[in-house]
């Protein structure tokens, strides 16, 4: 069952022999080698993999290695090709060769090492999609600086306590930036989150919307005029030297600081770029992620840089200042492998995909949160015409890379699955007592297996790594914290969030599908479904909704179809009309919901202040 991969695809594609799949599972350590052959080592490796302190794992040990050795100097001989294509939203547009990338790398570098920056020196890069950002983080990787990047629509207090829990040394930042045509000062938001914090040595700043910013004598210094000209030998690097921090998005608890790996993260995301977005040196990859979360990083700068392929990177909103202008990206350059979050095609549905030539596009990827299967289809059949796959990727900012999704040239798609298991990895689906679930029943998803793309630690806190996932199920076995069932099959269908599965008067009862089951609801644009406590039930289900029409009319058709569609036990107990959900990194932050309604804390991640308002004034209990 499921949607065969389109045939043109599948003979050009990187991997089309279905015995991967069983030569990694009789040899895994062997498939892991192979893809960190194809990558350049200073020193090769002693060991693969180092599991005796288990859970914390550590893979090719006493190999010597540099991240941004691979991704640029690897293929600066390349001088007439493409790194970095840009875009600013205000319609300025720049294009780094990788030959002038590896020199703009190597000017920073040197101009950070003068700063002070040190290998083991923790970095904060706070700043919009703009190239600087990305040759600050290669910068960094070259001398061994640890570099935390902050998305830029951060509060200042969210920065600060990104720049504290990391406790970084320096700060490389912008004067500002545009969104929705406007410019925000972020140096303000830097200089008050640094006030906060109060750790941060030196801070640089890069010259982007011109606009007047206040510098500190002796802490601030341009970019412009700190980067000369130079080479900047790389540091030879231990294989398990911490390449950077990644906040998780926070959706459930407090953002976990995540510290990844230099070589099993490079080897992790180089070979899944290649195996799932079956990436290759002459593609154009948009990975539409602001470069603050975690698939920025891996799809955005190291996968695609370490197989030679060619960036494209936008910095503004993708719907302004015309509601298409997704298309007209990817139509102007070309963009033909395009990697995107359900709620940026939800945003565009409407777009009249056949007003523009997307004939380049040949491989579409999904991320981040459940995608729906109207959703999916549009994709498929709108965008890629089906001509490209569509693999819906799942994974973690622990994860570093991709753990379960389609090989697009060998599984057939069903819609809204994630596919399997990837080659390399054992993925199962416990109960609680850690017996493997049924076929179709929900259960934990773990991963059974360490894998070179697994974090090191979380920063400064030894109990929450132990504590979140390697308590379960023992210190061998990784819990993602999210539920699934695997069909008849063995595909993997993700239900969200073990606390997305409530229970409802014995009921399992996932928030996922009545999300899902809500957006067919035609004047529904966004929703999101979060248990609340009640007086009366114990826990109420109670639905967040964007809609053009928010009347008593649509709240009744919502209710109707989820009672028709899943059962009375589903229905909702509360149907509020926002104007805007509270997003980080794309996807709902559903503990921002909660803690406004719930505990009347203001939330972050708003752009309205309205809405945290109309959120707080919310009283559950009084309905
Ligand atoms: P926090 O851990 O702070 O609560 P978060 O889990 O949202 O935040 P991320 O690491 O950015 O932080 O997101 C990983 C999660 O996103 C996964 O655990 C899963 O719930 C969800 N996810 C990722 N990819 C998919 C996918 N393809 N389908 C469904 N859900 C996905
Ligand atoms: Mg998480």
């Amino acid at each position: 069952m499921g949607i065969y991969p389109p045939k043109e695809f599948i003979q050009q594609a990187n991997v089309r022999d279905p015995a991967i799949y069983s030569r990694a599972s009789e040899n895994w350590v062997e498939f892991w080698e192979d893809f960190a052959r194809e990558l350049e080592w200073f020193e090769p490796w002693e060991k693969f993999l180092d599991d005796s302190k288990a859970p914390y794992f550590r893979f090719f040990v006493g190999g010597k290695i540099n991240a941004c050795y691979n991704c640029v100097d690897r293929h600066a001989d390349m001088r007439n090709k493409a790194a970095l294509i840009w875009e600013g939203e205000n319609g300025e547009t720049r294009t780094l060769t990788y030959f002038q990338l590896y020199r703009e790398v190597n000017a920073f570098s040197a101009a950070l090492r003068e700063l002070g920056v040190e290998k083991g020196s923790r970095v904060a890069i706070y700043m919009p999609n703009i190239p600087e950002a990305v040759v600050a983080m290669l910068a960094c990787a070259r001398i061994g600086a640890t570099h935390v990047f902050i998305f830029e629509g951060f509060s200042a207090r969210s920065a600060g306590f990104r720049l504290k829990d990391s406790r970084s040394e320096f700060l490389i930042t912008a004067d500002g930036y545009y969104r929705r045509g406007e410019v925000t000062n972020l140096k303000e938001k830097a200089d008050q989150a640094i006030e906060q914090y109060g750790g941060i040595k030196s801070v640089v700043v890069v010259r982007r919307a011109g606009i007047d910013v206040e510098m500190v004598d002796g802490r601030d210094h341009w970019y412009h005029e700190i980067t000369k000209k130079g080479y900047t030998e790389p540091e030879i690097l231990d294989s398990n030297h911490p390449l950077f921090i990644m906040y998780t998005s926070g959706s459930t608890a407090e953002p976990k600081g995540v510290v990844h790996s230099t070589g099993g993260y490079l080897v992790h995301v180089y070979a899944t770029s290649k195996l799932v977005l079956d990436l290759k040196p002459n593609d154009i990859i948009w990975t539409t992620a602001s470069l603050g979360w975690i698939t920025g990083h891996s799809y955005g700068v190291y996968g695609p840089l370490s197989v030679g392929a060619t960036v494209l990177m936008y910095e503004g909103a993708p719907d302004y200042p015309d509601k298409c202008r997704t298309f007209e990206i990817i139509e102007k350059y070309g963009v033909s492998v395009f990697y995107t979050v359900p709620t940026l095609a939800r945003m565009i549905l409407t777009c009249k995909t056949d007003s523009y030539d997307l004939s380049t596009i040949r491989l579409i990827g999904t991320v981040g949160e459940p995608i729906e299967p109207e959703t999916w289809t549009w994709l498929y059949r709108e965008v890629g015409r089906e001509r490209a796959p569509v693999v819906n990727t799942w994974w973690q900012t622990e994860t570093g890379g991709h753990v379960i999704s389609q090989l697009p040239a060998l599984t057939p798609m069903k819609p809204a699955s994630v596919g399997k298991a990837l080659p390399g990895f054992e993925v199962a689906i416990l109960d609680d007592g850690g017996k493997p679930v049924k076929p179709f029943e929900i259960g934990n998803l773990v991963i059974k297996r360490p894998f070179p793309g697994l974090m090191l630690e979380i920063s400064g806190d030894p109990k929450s790594y132990v504590k979140f996932y390697w308590s379960k199920y023992g210190k061998r076995v990784y819990f993602t914290g999210d539920s699934a069932y695997m069909d008849e099959e063995g595909h993997i269908w993700i239900v969200g969030r073990v606390d997305d599965v409530l229970n409802i008067s014995g009921h399992r009862v996932s928030l996922i599908e009545i999300e899902q089951v809500a957006m067919g609801v035609k004047e529904v644009r966004e929703v999101s479904a979060i248990g609340i406590p009640d007086r009366v039930k114990g826990s109420v289900i109670a639905l967040f909704v964007v809609s053009e029409e928010a009347s008593e009319e649509v709240g009744r058709k919502i209710t109707e179809k989820i009672e028709r569609d899943i059962g009375k036990i589903a229905k909702p107990g509360l149907i509020v009309f926002v104007p805007e959900l509270p997003k980080s990194s794309g996807k709902v932050v559903k503990r921002a919901i909660y803690d406004a309604v719930v505990g009347k804390k203001k939330p972050a991640f708003l752009s309205n202040p309205e809405v945290a308002e109309m959120l707080m004034k919310i009283k559950p209990s009084e309905r």
